[in-house]
């Protein structure tokens, strides 16, 4: 090509082209396996599948025939959650062997013939981008706005489910099998990183809704938010898409209590810098121009942070305990000073019902519409095949929201 007698244009044109046609190479894969991506659908599929304690080994099975009220989705990415390091280190749920990732999206690639709409009345195509919540197996005429659930505690979701004989049942794998009477949504108007956050941040959602049954949580609330790993810094977001301004961020890492600042924290403490709780109180005061918190989220999981955060309440104040997923041991309160004499309504949080799912869909699309870094909370992106080592990044507890995207 003679860079002199051809304008630009033409020369950009070509190489659009001739990248446009380049044969999609992919590292040590075949061209016949069931990682690639031409838009057929593929004999197999992988599936990493927990064998033992800290050990997922990559194995392929046959993807199954549908059944008309089926839907095979494949994966584009799935995050690793606390429930999931649980059970990669000590299988408390008793699952192993067991296909996990539960905080999984991907696309409609085929679907039975009875499958029309998503839970919430969406219409569903193929290409849709889709998550799922939960599976009412054992009531399948639950609806999505049944108020007497409470909570997803008891349902089943997939990624922690027994592996069954089509082993497509968790969302770390290159496809899965979304069986009839499972709640499904599509959310094709959210983009990857979105669809990744939605399960950790419908535990936020279903959170504030709980603290707002104390109706002590107002629009110019003063509210403290103990703890900055990705629970309480998507708590601080979900405040701040209420309008809630003046948040307190407490935590003891210096880079946490910055990106809390990110997020919409007003101002932070790290509790490492005060000596004693009545110091560390006295800050968070401070924090809050001499006044305590009118309301205040517990987000870690740590008996002796729970037993602080009553002091950083005023009287007449509320809290939402959120953070003991797992049984993390006694915590020591004095009911006098910390309960009774200041009169404090106390609510705890756990998971989420299907109408906070919903509701999850609206708060990330206000979240990035009023900036706040949503997507920066996934630090860390793996390939299905760097599993293990995405399980070991995330048991360091380095970075926020460790995630495994595929190809
Ligand atoms: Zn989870």
């Amino acid at each position: 090509m003679d860079i002199n007698s051809t304008n630009i244009e033409d020369i950009v044109k070509q190489v659009l082209q001739e990248l446009g046609q380049a044969p999609a190479k992919k590292e040590g894969c075949s061209g016949n396996c069931s990682h690639k991506s031409n838009g057929e659908i593929p004999k197999t599929s992988r599936v990493a599948m927990l064998t033992d304690l800290e050990k997922i080994e990559l194995q392929e099975y046959p993807i199954p025939e549908l059944g008309d009220d089926d839907i095979l989705v494949k994966v584009e990415g799935c995050g690793v959650c606390g429930t999931d390091a649980h059970e990669y280190k000590r299988d408390p749920f008793g699952l192993i062997p067991v296909v996990l990732g539960h905080e999984g999206t991907g696309e409609i690639v085929k679907m039975g013939k009875n499958v029309k709409k998503d839970s919430a009345g969406k219409d569903l195509n193929l290409g849709d981008k889709v998550v799922s919540c939960m599976i009412f197996k054992d009531n399948p005429d639950i609806t999505m706005f049944d108020l007497n659930k409470q909570n997803v505690g008891g349902a089943d979701v997939y990624g922690l489910l027994p592996d069954d004989s089509t082993h497509l049942n968790g969302w770390f794998a290159d496809y899965i099998v979304i069986r009839g009477g499972s709640t499904i949504f599509n959310v094709s108007d959210l983009d990857l990183e979105s669809r990744i956050l939605i399960e950790p941040c419908a535990v936020l959602i279903h959170a504030v809704e709980r603290a707002k049954t104390t109706n002590i949580l107002r629009f110019n609330s003063r509210v403290v938010v103990q703890g900055c790993g990705p629970i309480g810094l998507i708590c601080i977001a979900v405040l701040r898409t209420m309008g809630i301004e003046n948040i307190v961020a407490v935590d003891g890492e210096a880079k946490r209590l910055e990106f809390a600042k990110e997020m919409g924290a007003t101002k932070t403490v790290n509790f490492k810098d005060h000596k004693g709780i009545e110091a560390l109180a006295a800050a968070v005061e401070d924090a809050f121009g001499g006044k305590l918190a009118d309301f205040a989220f517990q987000c870690t999981g740590s008996p002796a942070a729970h037993s602080n955060i009553y002091k950083f309440i005023r009287s007449g104040g509320g809290l939402c305990e959120l953070g003991f997923f797992i049984n993390g041991g006694d915590a020591t309160i004095n009911p006098h000073f910390d309960i009774c004499a200041k009169e404090i309504t106390t609510v705890g949080s756990w998971v989420y019902t299907l109408r906070d799912y919903a509701t999850t869909f609206d708060f990330l699309k206000r979240a990035k519409g009023i900036g706040l870094p949503m997507n920066k909370l996934i630090t860390h992106k793996y390939p299905l095949d760097k599993i293990n080592d995405a399980y070991v990044t995330n048991l360091k507890m380095e970075g926020l929201k460790v995630t495994v995207i595929n190809e």
